[in-house]
């Protein structure tokens, strides 16, 4: 079942050597975010141990461990409720045995990415907006990620292999927002991050800079002074998409850091993934959303699950999902209602359903 002694990051490929990235400056001290990502949980039978469930009581799968394997943070785990296999939090990291189903019309690459990679690790699919895979490396991984078969090991990892990617954003003016995804970009330490925010705010056309990141909800303290003040200090307009699936997600520490990414200036978003069995319900999602606009972040989209192999057991039907959606316009107020979207291979933006 995985390398329990190993301390690497988790990663899409399971064998990418991303520490070369996270512990770059060997001489600093170990931040506590970074101890999170060394004490986090990597096997399945530690997990079990944690919450106090019997392997009777599960459904398991190791067919995509050895791409993906399990990689869950202490922190997240800490919400989960212990004794109970129907967690919300639980499920979304756990293995489940309908994981070895392949569903006819799965796909590998399920948003047609790989067909828009103008550079290895840069997507310029929509106008105005290039998207940098800044880092493959998460901190949490979630079993329905569209991600997962991304060929992360062609990206670049050097800041000198970046070059192109600046070289084509810096050639083209219509280019005006630059999102900074993965992977999760967090994962970079901030030095690494700093250098390619200056990189970036060096290009006189870009004014925006977005940050597509799941690593303050697994790990708060990823919010350091450093990143706050990097944030704050830059002249791009920032602005940062949350990824939250289920109100239990968000604790006082989360809610802290979020209050400190307000506080620097930055613009808060989030976006969910709608989960057959984890916030397919309107009580659900009602709560979530109400939790997110009491903490001024406005929940932005509502994405359809992208028909990626090995999770479709996830989908929730589109009527349904549309029902939930009209019922949520009755109960919140206009902004606390997510556009529930999908993505297509060949559009020009996100589709709404
Ligand atoms: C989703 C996405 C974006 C951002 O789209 P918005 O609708 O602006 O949030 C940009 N590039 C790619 C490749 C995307 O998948
Ligand atoms: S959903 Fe986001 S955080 Fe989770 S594995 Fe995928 S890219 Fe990483």
């Amino acid at each position: 079942m995985g390398n329990s002694d190993s301390v690497s990051l988790g990663s899409h490929t399971g064998n990418e050597s991303v520490e070369r990235l996270i512990y770059s400056q060997s001489d600093r001290p170990t931040l506590r975010w970074q101890e999170s990502l060394k004490r986090a949980i990597r096997t399945p039978k530690e997990l079990l141990k944690e919450l106090q469930l019997e392997e009777a009581q599960v459904t398991f799968s190791h067919k995509g461990l050895d791409d993906f394997p399990l990689f869950v943070t202490r922190e997240f785990v800490s919400r989960m409720k212990r004794g109970d296999s129907q967690d919300p939090l639980f499920l979304q990291v756990w293995p489940q045995g309908a994981e070895s189903q392949v569903v006819p019309g799965d796909l590998k690459d399920a948003v047609g990415e790989l067909g828009s990679q103008a550079i290895p690790g840069l997507l310029h699919k929509y106008q105005g907006r290039v998207l940098l895979i800044a880092s493959g490396a998460c901190a949490i991984h979630c079993r329905y990620c569209f991600r997962r078969h991304f060929p992360y090991d062609q990206s670049p990892k050097d800041l000198a292999q970046w070059d192109k990617a600046f070289q084509h954003i810096a050639a083209d003016p219509t280019i005006e927002e630059v999102i900074l995804s993965g992977g999760d970009p967090l994962s970079l330490v901030d030095t690494k991050l700093q250098q390619l925010i200056r990189k970036i705010e060096q290009i006189p056309h870009v004014k925006r800079l977005r940050i597509h990141s799941r690593l303050p909800v697994v790990i708060p303290s990823r919010i350091t002074t450093e990143l706050l003040e990097m944030l704050r200090g830059s002249r791009l307009a920032v602005w940062f998409v949350l990824h939250i699936n289920h109100v239990n997600e968000i604790d006082d520490e989360l809610g802290d850091s979020i209050a400190k990414l307000r506080l620097a200036g930055v613009s808060l978003l989030n976006q969910a993934v709608l989960l057959r069995g984890i916030n397919d319900s309107v009580p659900a999602l009602e709560s979530l959303f109400t939790k997110l606009i009491d903490l001024q972040v406005m929940p932005y989209y509502l994405h359809q699950l992208d028909r990626v192999e090995g999770a479709s057991h996830w989908e929730v039907d589109r009527e349904r999902g549309r029902a939930m959606i009209r019922e949520l316009r009755a109960r919140l107020p206009g902004y606390g209602v997510p556009l529930y979207v999908k993505e297509e291979a060949a559009e020009p933006h996100k589709t709404p359903l």
